[in-house]
């Protein structure tokens, strides 16, 4: 398998055959960027509130790293000691003051060509299952009492979320499998289209959900996990905002008007997130944040283009792409545009639906904004977020309190729904 990173570095590099038309760069090989720190009252005092929300992460790589980095052996790593080759560890971990972080299970969209993507998906809930109850520091939450039960404990709550729903293979059971191994939440689809829903970075096939990919989120509704519709398309987002009877997540999503990349949410979505309770969690990745992303990518296009017409190989193509990137510097973003999307979904939906997913899932941090690189940085931005007004109230509502609600409304959902419904048992 690739790496993640590799994919979408490959990605950008398909554009020209159409295969995906919209994809994400995010750079590579660009230097470290120190930032100053923010002032010392703000950052305290966010240190202080992220320590009471708890704060809550919906999304990290490190499963996928552990099996890239040593194929899943995990007494390569001391996780009690800072791990410069990975995206978190304890002691980083302690420092940005996560209280419960989500583990995401991600599998390449790919291997639904194969048939392997359930198979990969065992090995991220096992890899990541072994991970947690290897630290006395960790252990593994299925509820929101467990999550405030954990950090009451001095401990980190882990939570797991599946990034794609290829991994279910159209099955319901596979589904229900993975609520019983954790999963608390599933994107309904990674880069790819799946039978049931169309993502935003594919050509639209579906149109949004078909008639099983309802019946999926209703599934998900009965069982306590949440539908995240980060990655789908517009229209797959709005059939499931529709659909559910509970709220939704965005796992790891920015907004589309600070923005404009097919991955972040259009304002009409954000409108929605009120009335379905549901939390739209912020991302710390260059790409999806900063606004200049979108002029970037076109010019970056147009000479993915140009050397396709210049050259007859691949080999070629990438080379040409290797020195093109070196003159060019991706825009990165920094905490500033983080906070702005912030700042624009309070204003579309609301403080009540604004929480974290700031997706790190390499070592060097280098695809995150410029002062958001490592999970260590989370207080410099909720300091910005205090030095632009924002209450202590505020603060904790995005930090963990939107997402402990809308988990409990989801929960309590779900109990009401198993009283009445029957599991879904049709294969897709
Ligand atoms: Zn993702």
């Amino acid at each position: 398998m690739i790496s993640r990173r590799d994919f979408l570095g490959q990605a950008g590099l398909l554009v020209a055959s159409g295969a995906l038309a919209e994809a994400a760069f995010t750079g590579g090989g660009r230097a470290y960027e120190e930032t100053l720190p923010p002032e010392s009252k703000f950052l305290e005092r966010a240190k202080a509130l992220l320590k009471k929300a708890p704060f809550i992460d919906t999304h990290n790589d490190l499963p996928s790293m552990f099996l890239e980095t040593r194929a899943g052996d995990l007494t390569s790593f001391d996780m009690g000691k800072v791990q410069p080759t990975l995206c978190a560890d304890i002691p980083r971990l302690r420092e940005g003051c996560v209280g419960a972080q989500y583990w995401s299970v991600f599998v390449e969209s790919g291997t639904q060509k194969t048939h392997t993507s359930l198979h990969e998906a065992l090995r991220e809930f096992d890899v990541a299952l072994r991970f947690i109850r290897s630290r006395t520091e960790l252990e593994q939450a299925r509820s929101a009492d467990d999550i405030e039960r954990i950090h009451q404990g001095g401990r980190i709550a882990c939570l797991l979320g599946v990034e794609g729903g290829h991994m279910i293979e159209n099955s319901p059971a596979a589904l229900r499998t993975f609520h019983e191994l954790g999963a608390r939440y599933m994107t309904l689809t990674h880069w790819a289209n799946v039978d049931w829903a169309d993502a935003a970075t594919d050509e639209p096939e579906q149109q949004g959900l078909t008639e099983f990919g309802k019946r999926v989120v209703k599934e998900m509704n009965r069982l306590g996990m949440f539908a995240d519709i980060s990655h789908v398309s517009a229209d797959t987002m709005k059939d499931t905002l529709r659909v559910t009877r509970a709220p939704v997540i965005f796992s790891h999503s920015n907004a589309f008007a600070i923005a404009p990349h097919p991955r972040n949410v259009p304002d009409d979505v954000l409108g929605m997130m009120p009335k379905n309770g549901g939390v739209v969690h912020v991302n710390f990745i260059g790409a999806f944040v900063s606004p200049k992303t979108a002029e970037f990518d076109e010019r970056r296009k147009a000479a993915v283009r140009q050397l396709h017409m210049r050259f007859d190989t691949d080999k070629e193509v990438v080379a040409g792409m290797a020195e093109w990137e070196k003159a060019n510097q991706a825009p990165r973003g920094t905490i500033s545009d983080v906070a702005d999307h912030i700042d624009h979904i309070r204003e579309v939906a609301g403080i009540d639906n604004i929480g974290i997913g700031a997706d790190f899932y390499e070592a060097t941090g280098t695809p995150m904004v410029t002062g958001l690189e490592n999970v260590t940085r989370y207080p410099f931005l909720f300091a910005e977020l205090l030095r632009r007004g924002y209450s202590d109230d505020d603060l904790l509502k995005i930090a963990g309190r939107n997402h402990l609600r809308a988990m409990r409304q989801m929960e309590g959902i779900a109990a009401e729904l198993q009283k009445s419904e029957q599991p879904l048992i049709t294969e897709g």
